[in-house]
């Protein structure tokens, strides 16, 4: 059940936020400070596109958090049914056509202890709602490469950022849009994306192990290969096949399929369009039509 503390505030609204149960504008709702997020990052959460009232992949997104969730023992106390309804119900309440939606699932609330909590505290829910929108994919992103200092759990979509945070942070003094990690050689992903490349005609992009997120827009675009009869190839490639690909993709929920121009400084990519626009193009047009409303 959501309570809304003020009816007439909450009948339609720019950014809302979310606490179980309780919404309203987000800079009016406040947290326990026990609340194991704070402490501990302790908690999992999703982000994911509606437009016209539709919230894209949300099946996908619903099945990765619900395995987040069981990987660190978080016990969700919804139904991905339960928990869609109330997405849904608050997105209703949003005044734009296309908004970005997160939302985060934290151990509990509990005085400050690494183990988990007693038995009867329960996993709370955040939400917040804002709009945001997926322009055409282009070709216009600047990248840097930074060495992936992260631990050994990045298939889990926890809190627990700050590698991604301090590496965001570098790409954006650098005049950058994303950051691609590697571990030595090997490249994994993005700090808020997924990275592939288009070489040969073949789509390459890192296995779905431990070492990255397992994207949902990274699967979206494995299966939009497979109907465009392009080769996928899910095996780890170096820095340097990066710097030499025909093209280089960026790929997360809200840039969709964009591709780049520019790494460290140096021009990439641009050198099989017609295959990226192919790509680029089939996969917008899903995003659109499903999300036609
Ligand atoms: N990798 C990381 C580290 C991310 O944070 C994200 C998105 O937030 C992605 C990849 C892309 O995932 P998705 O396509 O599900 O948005």
């Amino acid at each position: 059940m959501i309570l809304y503390t003020n009816i007439r505030r909450y009948i339609s609204m720019k950014v809302l936020g979310y606490y179980n149960g309780v919404c309203g504008p987000l800079e009016e709702m406040t947290v326990p400070m026990n609340d194991r997020a704070c402490y501990f990052g302790d908690g999992v959460y999703e982000a994911a596109m509606a437009r016209n009232g539709v919230i894209f992949g949300l099946d996908e997104h619903m099945d990765r958090l619900f395995n987040s969730a069981g990987l660190l023992d978080i016990q969700i106390p919804y139904t991905k049914k339960e928990l869609a309804d109330i997405l849904y119900d608050l997105l209703g309440k949003m005044d734009d056509s296309e908004i970005f939606i997160y939302w985060q699932i934290s151990r509990g609330t509990a005085m400050r202890k690494h183990e988990f909590p007693e038995a009867g505290v329960t996993a709370n829910l955040w939400i917040t709602m804002k709009p945001g929108s997926c322009k055409e994919p282009d070709s216009s992103l600047k990248l840097i490469t930074v060495e992936d200092t992260r631990f050994f759990h990045c298939n889990i979509k926890t809190l627990n950022l700050l590698p991604n945070v301090m590496a965001s942070q570098k790409a954006v003094a650098a005049g950058c849009d994303e950051v691609v990690f590697h571990r030595g050689d090997i490249v994994t992903e993005c700090a808020h994306s997924n990275v592939s490349i288009l070489k040969d005609g073949v789509f390459k992009t890192h296995p779905t192990d431990h070492f990255i997120l397992p994207g949902i827009t990274r699967m979206h675009l494995i299966q939009e290969c497979k109907k465009l009869l392009i080769p996928v190839d899910e095996t780890p490639f170096t820095l340097e096949e990066l710097f030499d690909a025909d093209e280089i993709i960026v790929s997360s929920t809200s840039k969709l399929c964009s591709a780049a121009c520019e790494l460290d400084g140096k021009p990439v990519g641009g050198k099989d369009t017609a295959l990226l626009r192919k790509l680029q193009e089939s996969y917008y047009k899903r995003y659109l039509e499903t999300t036609k409303g």
